[in-house]
């Protein structure tokens, strides 16, 4: 984001509502963008910044798309709505996105970003990934420092989800913060209300496509249409990608 976006939507004179949506994005593709459509549909968002997430070299598990590319496709792809915003804010000082980057230290680079009186940050994150996030870093404090829209994926219970998260981290019960959750997130159910934050989960969106499919199916030299925006398949091709 630059200062120049963040300084045009101060200067709208309300409470902003910014959504984040990291992932390896190797591609980014029809499942992720479905997510944040029905997430902007329900929350309304003022801008929904998908993060390529930077992938230092010793930490590979798998081989990725160098982050170049990975930032080239969602930058494509993010052209299909005018909330959708393609962040640099994993790449990483030199822009190579190959420094470790944690998800709890973008979230507060979000906050210092968006610091107006009622701005929210809500993070979008797939009920797969939530279930992982006790392995991550400061994970507690993640947890409280901004809302969560976890996408729910087949075979995951909302009981499940809300056993993720440590029993002292629940909030007490109150009706004027119930109410403004209302008001925010018009019926969507609620995994668990912490002190200052909210965990929402987003029903009937997750669907069967997978990044690893389509590198899969490409590599292959099959079809990867409507599996991926247009523009995206477009660059896949041109660039050779997972060949
Ligand atoms: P891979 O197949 O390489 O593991 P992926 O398709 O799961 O990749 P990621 O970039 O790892 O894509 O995912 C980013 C986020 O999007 C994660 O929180 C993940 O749970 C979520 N997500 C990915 N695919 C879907 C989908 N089809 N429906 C809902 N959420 C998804």
């Amino acid at each position: 984001m630059t200062t120049a976006q963040a300084n045009r939507t101060a200067a709208k004179h309300h409470p902003r509502r910014i959504a984040i949506f990291g992932g390896s994005f190797d591609p980014i593709h029809s499942g992720h963008l479905a997510v944040a459509r029905a997430a902007d549909r329900r929350f309304n968002f003022d801008e929904l910044h998908f993060i390529a997430a930077s992938r230092p070299p010793h930490k590979l598990k798998q081989h990725l798309a160098p982050f170049p590319h990975r930032f080239a496709m969602v930058a494509l792809a993010a052209t299909e709505h005018p909330h959708f915003v393609p962040s640099l804010a994993e790449a990483g000082e030199d822009f190579s996105g190959t420094q470790l980057q944690y998800s709890v230290d973008t979230v507060r680079y979000f906050r210092h970003a968006y610091h107006g009186q009622g701005d929210r940050i809500f993070f979008i994150i797939g009920a797969d990934a939530f279930l992982d996030i006790p392995t991550w870093k400061e994970y507690e404090t993640l947890l409280g420092l901004c809302d969560f829209v976890i996408a729910n994926r087949p075979g995951i219970r909302l009981e499940a989800l809300r056993l993720v998260i440590p029993p002292d981290l629940h909030g007490r019960r109150d009706s004027k913060r119930e109410k403004e959750e209302e008001t925010v997130a018009h019926g969507t159910p609620i995994v668990a209300r912490l002190d200052k934050t909210t965990v929402y989960l987003l029903e009937n969106v997750a669907s069967e496509v997978s990044a690893t499919d389509i590198r899969r199916r490409a590599s292959r030299g099959q079809s990867i249409h409507g599996l991926v925006s247009a523009r995206v398949e477009e660059y896949i091709l041109k660039q050779r990608l997972y060949r």
